[in-house]
């Protein structure tokens, strides 16, 4: 729909079409900005861009999620400024010129298909879209990894939303039939095998409808813990605390809640290695105990979960999930559950009716496979 919009507003077939996923992590939950580890895995659902370039220095930006077209001469691009959602897209090449990449004008037709502000991230695949087709378009030749990187700088110091490098990674590095290790102290990835058809198995995205905008305190009150545990531990980060060395360091830890808090870092990054090891001999059961594990220690030690993350899990796990846990910050969202293919149907309806019994609104349901990161499509 892009291409075909495109065509529509500038008279023109766009030189490419590129697109660029969402994502989800299967496991690793507030490790990233403990330097810890994260495997994420990219959605079917991507968000397309069509574009040309414009030798006005015009950057034209229409979505079709958005009402209006917006127009920014890109000499004059600043964080801060006024824009709305393009800022997301002009972000990315703002980032790419102030790294000192000659990036013109473009016109750019939007059209993403990952549901907005759910948690699937759908910032960062409009931003490695259009990072990938004005690098293509530009002939930048830079590798994915910087993409990625730029492609945060944008979230992060044009739009003013502080997140992690996860979200961009992903989309931009994570292949068809895989999951990506993410170590977020050295940036180093890792594809590991999640080919979840060949597997016999669903991955199901359940989004609770519940925005976890409205949260606000609880985020950085968790940062501060982490550092504060840190501090006490005697250690950089808690990513430096090993499972064998847990008690030892915990021990040094004077609050009793800040010690929990601690607790599920080390014990978090521990099951992201045993999640990869799992999944590289197929050994799914227990890739669903870690998934459980994880949640519990979300709900109990994290303290970020919520009553219908807790009801999604709980539900899915009676229908005969093989594993279920909140994924994403918390406070809402969404939870992901491990499901044989033929209980995919079972664990959705446990779930619908769990959800309507506690009077809450119709969850979405997003049945997902490891898809290909971002790309160039026509
Ligand atoms: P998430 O990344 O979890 O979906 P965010 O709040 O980080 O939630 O990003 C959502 C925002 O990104 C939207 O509110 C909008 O500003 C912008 N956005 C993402 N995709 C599109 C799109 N296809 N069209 C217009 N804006 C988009
Ligand atoms: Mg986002």
């Amino acid at each position: 729909m892009a291409a075909v919009r495109f065509a529509e507003v500038h008279n023109s077939e766009p030189e490419g079409v590129w697109a660029a996923p969402g994502r989800v992590n299967l496991i690793g939950e507030h490790t990233d900005y403990n330097d810890g580890f994260v495997l994420p895995f990219a959605l079917e659902q991507s968000t397309w861009v069509a574009a040309s370039r414009r030798d006005d220095g015009v950057l034209h930006v229409e979505s079709l999620q958005a009402d209006e077209p917006v127009r920014f001469e890109v000499g004059e691009l600043a964080p801060g400024g006024s824009g709305g959602w393009a800022r997301y897209a002009a972000g990315v090449v703002w980032a790419m010129r102030a790294a000192g990449h000659e990036v013109g004008g473009l016109s750019l037709v939007i059209d993403g298909q990952v549901p907005l502000g759910s948690g699937l991230s759908s910032s960062a695949a409009l931003e490695c879209a259009v990072g990938v087709a004005a690098n293509d378009l530009y002939a930048l030749g830079l590798e994915r990894a910087e993409l990625a990187r730029l492609a945060q700088k944008a979230e992060n110091d044009f739009v003013g939303a502080p997140t992690g490098g996860m979200d961009q990674m992903a989309s931009m590095l994570c292949t068809q039939g895989n999951a990506l290790f993410l170590d977020n102290r050295t940036r180093e990835v890792e594809q590991v095998p999640l080919d979840a058809p060949a597997l016999g198995v669903r991955l199901l995205v359940i989004d609770t409808k519940v925005s976890h905008a409205h949260e606000t305190g609880g985020y950085g009150e968790r940062r501060a813990q982490c550092e504060q545990a840190a501090r006490e531990i005697g250690v950089p980060m808690l990513r430096d605390v090993d499972l064998d060395g847990l008690d030892a360091a915990l021990a040094k830890v004077g609050d009793e809640v800040v010690r929990r808090r601690a607790r599920h870092i080390v014990t978090e990054n521990a099951r992201v290695l045993d999640t990869v090891a799992a999944l590289r001999r197929d050994d799914l059961s227990e890739v669903g105990r870690l998934m459980v594990a994880s949640h519990v220690s979300l709900r109990d030690d994290f303290e970020v979960s919520s009553p219908e993350l807790d009801v999604a899990v709980d539900a899915a796990m009676s229908a005969g999930a093989i594993g279920a846990r909140m994924t994403g910050g918390g406070f809402g969202g969404c939870a992901i559950a491990l499901v044989r293919e033929a209980d995919v149907d079972a664990v959705g309806a446990a779930v619908a009716k769990a959800f309507a019994g506690s009077g809450y609104a119709e969850p979405g349901l997003l049945p997902a496979a490891p898809s290909q990161g971002a790309r160039r499509e026509v």
